[in-house]
C-alpha cells in the first residue's frame, strides 16, 4: 500500500473489473511486448470472467489498424485516445490520461510493458490512484482466486510474489519477452471506443525539442541470437559476423558484460533480458541457471563449449564440444559460401 493510503473498502475493490493492457506504439509501430501482454491478459480475463481491454494512445491511432489488431490478438474492447498531444511520447500526458481512465472506468488489473516508456509513466498512474505497482514482473497468475505478480528480488537471488489485496487496479510493468505472442485471429470481434482526451498542452510541463534515436540493441525482438560468454575471452568479433550473416543480434552473459566486452543492453538472463528467438547460439557459455532463465524458451539452441560437462548442453538441442576458436572460422566460412 502506498504510504499514508488507506485500504479501499471491499465495495470499492469489488467495483473494479476487467483486465487492461497498454498497447504501446511509437509512430504507428507497436512494441512487441504489448501483444505478449494481450496473450497473457486473455488467459487472466478468461479465468476471472472479465473483459480484456486494450488501451491505445497516439496521434492517428484510431485509423491506424492498431485497434483492430488488438482485437485480433485477444482484446474484447479497445479504448483509443487519439490526439497530437500523445506524439511523440511524453510521460505527463500519457500518465494523466491513463490515470483519468483508471479512475473513470475502474479496471481490476492493469499491465504495462516494462519498456523505457512503460517504466517512465506507470508510476504516474499508480501513485495518485494508490494502486500497487509491481515493476519488472516476470510471472503473473491467479492462484486460488488471488492475483499474484512475481518478480526477481535481491538482485535475482529470490523470486518475490507480490499481491495487492486492498487497492485497484493491480498494476504491473512486465518484462518484455516472458510471454508468448498470440497469433492474430482476424475473425475475432470486439468494440473500439474513442475516449475523451482530458490532457492539454497547458497542463503539460515537458516539450520535445529534438529526438535522437541511438543504436540501442533490442535483442528481445531478434529471431536469431548469438550469445557469448567468458570462454571467448573477449573475442566477440566472430559472433558479430555470425549474427550479421544470420540477420540476428549479439548477446552475452553477465560476466561478459561485466568485463566490458559488450553493452549491458545485450545481457541475457535473470538480471538481463529474456529472449525467445527461433535460434539461440551459445558460445563459450557455461549455462548457469541465471543465464538459462533468460533463454530457455528459445525454439532451437546450439551450444559450443569445450567442456562436455558444461550445463548449457542440458538446455541445447545441438551441442558442439570443441574450442570455439576451431569451430567459428569453419562455421563462418560455410555460411559465407551458403549465404554470402
Ligand atoms: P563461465 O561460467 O565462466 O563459463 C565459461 C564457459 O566457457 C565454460 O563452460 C567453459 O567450459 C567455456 N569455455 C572456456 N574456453 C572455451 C573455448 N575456448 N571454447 C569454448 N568454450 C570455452 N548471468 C547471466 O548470464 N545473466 C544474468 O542475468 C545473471 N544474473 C545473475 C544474478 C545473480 C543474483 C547471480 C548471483 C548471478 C547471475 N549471473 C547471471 C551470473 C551467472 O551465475 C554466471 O556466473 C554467468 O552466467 C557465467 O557466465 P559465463 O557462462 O560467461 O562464464
Amino acid at each position: 500500500m502506498a504510504a499514508g493510503a488507506q485500504a479501499d473498502t471491499a465495495a470499492d475493490v469489488a467495483a473494479h473489473s476487467d483486465v487492461w493492457v497498454f498497447v504501446e506504439q511509437h509512430d504507428g509501430e507497436v512494441a512487441k511486448v504489448a501483444w505478449e501482454l494481450l496473450g497473457k491478459g486473455r488467459d487472466l480475463a478468461d479465468q476471472k470472467d472479465e473483459d480484456l481491454v486494450a488501451l491505445v494512445m497516439g496521434e492517428g491511432v484510431r485509423e491506424s489498424g492498431i485497434p483492430d489488431e488488438a482485437i485480433a490478438r485477444g482484446a474484447d474492447r479497445v479504448l483509443v485516445a487519439d490526439d497530437p498531444i500523445f506524439e511523440p511520447y511524453r510521460a505527463d500526458p500519457y500518465g494523466e490520461q491513463f490515470r483519468h481512465l483508471v479512475e473513470e472506468r475502474k479496471p481490476d488489473i492493469a499491465m504495462i510493458g516494462g519498456t523505457h516508456t512503460g517504466r517512465d509513466f506507470a508510476g504516474r498512474v499508480a501513485v495518485p490512484t494508490h494502486a500497487g505497482l509491481t515493476a519488472d514482473t516476470t510471472e503473473l497468475e491467479i492462484t486460488d482466486e488471488r492475483y499474484e505478480m512475481r518478480r526477481p528480488a535481491f538482485g535475482g537471488d529470490a523470486l518475490a510474489t507480490i499481491i495487492c489485496p486492498n487497492h485497484r487496479p493491480q498494476m504491473s510493468t512486465v518484462r518484455p519477452g516472458v510471454f508468448d505472442t498470440p497469433d492474430p485471429d482476424e475473425s475475432r470481434e470486439g468494440e473500439i471506443e474513442g475516449v475523451d482526451v482530458v490532457v492539454s498542452e497547458d497542463d503539460t510541463r515537458s516539450e520535445v525539442l529534438e529526438r535522437e534515436v541511438g543504436d540501442v540493441a533490442d535483442i528481445t525482438d531478434a529471431e536469431v541470437v548469438v550469445a557469448g560468454g567468458m570462454g571467448l575471452e573477449g573475442d566477440f568479433d566472430p559472433l558479430w559476423e555470425l549474427a550479421d550473416l544470420l540477420g540476428g543480434e549479439v548477446a552475452a552473459t553477465r560476466e561478459a558484460v561485466e568485463e566490458g566486452w559488450i553493452e549491458p543492453a545485450r545481457q541475457v538472463g535473470q538480471t538481463g533480458k529474456t529472449v525467445r528467438p527461433k535460434l539461440y547460439i551459445a558460445v563459450g557459455i557455461s549455462g548457469a541457471i541465471q543465464h538459462v532463465e533468460g533463454m530457455d524458451d528459445s525454439e532451437t539452441v546450439i551450444a559450443i563449449n569445450n567442456d562436455p560437462n558444461a550445463p548449457i548442453f542440458e538446455n541445447a538441442d545441438y551441442g558442439i564440444v570443441e574450442d570455439y576458436a576451431e569451430v567459428m572460422p569453419e562455421l563462418l566460412e560455410l555460411l559465407r559460401e551458403e549465404l554470402g
